[in-house]
């Protein structure tokens, strides 16, 4: 998945009251009751400029949180052995402090095969996630150009006449999964200052030194964020 877009998420509590029990139980064959499951929520991406220099706009957002619904939550291969346990019943925009975050709710079954995964959960060991999702449109905070059509020159986090660079994406497209990670994310790891987003490339302009660089290792970590996460 080219196109794939990957964000850190904390996991956070989640009461199983008997409104998210009749959420979960659209997922599900027979009713379960609020004793066979475990639910947690993710606070996944918001509308705020991130560290990749990227904001989901709120029509994002609200679109993201239905295509998210029965996604599966998949648990990082160093952890187990990379079953989906998991998955999302509920999605949904809660404002705080001017920030719209999107909020996923989740569920999995209290057996004795994921009883190791909800105690790490509960501990705090798996607090980590990264939620992959695919955009209609990436505009440039400073042209307006949509990254998916044509590349411009303005990079993300740069300042051009006083105005810093961010990426807007826009319009939900689809949501993959979410994945549980036993290790701080990787999609934080490294900031990526020159990503790419599919789309034709500019104009050949001339650049300032260090640029190719940069491009090599964003080109680098994407295919390797491809490769990890099953690009087609
Ligand atoms: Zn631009």
């Amino acid at each position: 998945m080219a196109n794939e877009i990957l964000k850190a998420a904390h996991v956070e509590k989640q009461a199983a009251n008997d409104g998210e029990l009749a959420l979960i139980n659209r997922q599900t064959l027979r009713a379960l009751t609020a004793e066979e499951v475990y639910t947690f929520r993710l606070a996944a991406c918001d509308n705020q400029v991130d560290r990749d220099s990227e904001r989901f706009t709120e029509a994002t957002l609200e679109g993201l949180a239905s295509l998210f619904v029965g996604k599966p939550v998949l648990m990082d291969h160093l952890w187990s052995a990379g079953t989906q346990t998991a998955r999302v019943y509920a999605g949904s925009v809660e404002a705080s402090g001017g920030v719209k975050r999107l909020v996923l709710r989740c569920y999995m079954p209290r057996t004795e095969k994921t009883a190791e995964t909800i105690t790490a959960i509960e501990t705090g060991i798996l607090r980590e996630c990264s939620v992959g999702c695919a955009v209609e449109r990436v505009i440039c905070s400073i042209c307006g150009a949509n990254q998916t059509e044509t590349c411009c020159r303005h990079r993300p986090g740069r300042e051009y006449d006083g105005q810093v660079c961010h990426m807007d994406l826009d319009g939900a497209r689809d949501a993959y999964e979410v994945s549980l990670v036993a290790v701080p994310a990787q999609a934080e790891a490294g900031i990526v200052k020159s990503k790419r987003y599919g789309g034709k490339e500019a104009p050949e302009v001339p650049e300032e030194s260090g640029d190719d660089e940069e491009l090599k290792m964003a080109q680098a970590i994407q295919e390797q964020e491809e490769k990890r996460y099953g690009g087609m």
